[in-house]
């Protein structure tokens, strides 16, 4: 962990009903969570309120998408407005899901992430290679290029986490290493020292995400440049996330 406030973001993606949920919340707020870590859970839309509600203060509301504007007829959609209405502090954006299996693509996630802060959300902005591009050595140039895409959008990154999340590694149990992690963090924030500012570069969030879970989440959280953790399936289970988060020393 670097010298940020760690920050651990769950994302719960299209998972749970009213009744897991609610044993979810429960565990959560009775978990002891180290109180200098910032911790975030993302419930799908319609859960947002239900978990608003009953969830701990302690802990902030993500939501795992939102629109490129003002809300209006675009059905099917959920506007900025609406999710700070209901208390949202947060959107996940850019996630490998909505760029591979929905079809987002830079520009489209760019333009959101410039909304959403412009209605004052914290973005998740999540980046990340494929297996086939991380073999063919193009690691850095994706992650560059979509970094980009979110630096040509946006006036300040004041309210931006950055979620490195390599796509062989999302819900595959496939992790990826300590110094695999660790040597795109840097890069991902040598490439913000050049292209936007080195004050940007130190004081913004670089956080892995990829197959972490209560086993893993120590060795990745030694490393310098990893500031906290994205956590899909085992931020399902109050236990296993409450140890993530926990996992910084
Ligand atoms: C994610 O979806 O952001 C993620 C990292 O998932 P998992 O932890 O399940 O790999």
């Amino acid at each position: 962990a670097g010298t940020g406030k760690f920050f651990v973001g769950g994302n719960w993606k299209c998972n749970g009903t009213k009744d897991s949920i609610k044993q979810l919340v429960s565990d959560l707020n009775s978990a002891t969570l180290e109180p200098d870590v910032d911790v975030v859970v993302g419930p799908p839309f319609v859960y947002i309120d239900q978990v608003k509600s009953s969830l701990s203060d302690r802990i902030e509301i993500a939501a795992q998408n939102s629109w490129i504007g003002k809300g209006g007829a675009f059905t099917g959609e959920i506007s900025a407005e609406q999710l700070k209405d209901i208390g949202c502090k947060w959107v996940i954006l850019g996630h490998s899901e909505r760029r591979h299996v929905i079809g987002e693509n830079d520009e489209f996630i760019g333009k959101k992430a410039a909304y959403a802060l412009g209605q004052n959300l914290g973005v998740i902005a999540c980046i990340g290679e494929l297996l086939e591009e991380r073999e063919a050595g193009k690691t850095f140039d994706v992650c560059f290029k979509q970094l980009k895409a979110y630096a040509d959008a946006v006036s300040s990154w004041d309210n931006i986490v950055i979620a490195y999340e390599p796509v062989w590694a999302i819900g595959t149990g496939k992790v990826a290493s300590p110094e695999q992690a660790q040597e795109v963090h840097v890069a991902v924030r040598d490439w913000l020292a050049k292209n936007v500012s080195p004050e940007v570069a130190s004081k913004t969030r670089i956080i892995y995400g990829g197959s972490v879970n209560a086993g893993n989440s120590a060795e990745l959280a030694k490393k310098e440049d990893i500031d906290g953790f994205l956590v899909g399936g085992a931020s399902l289970k109050g236990s296993d996330f409450a140890t993530i988060i926990n996992s910084v020393t």
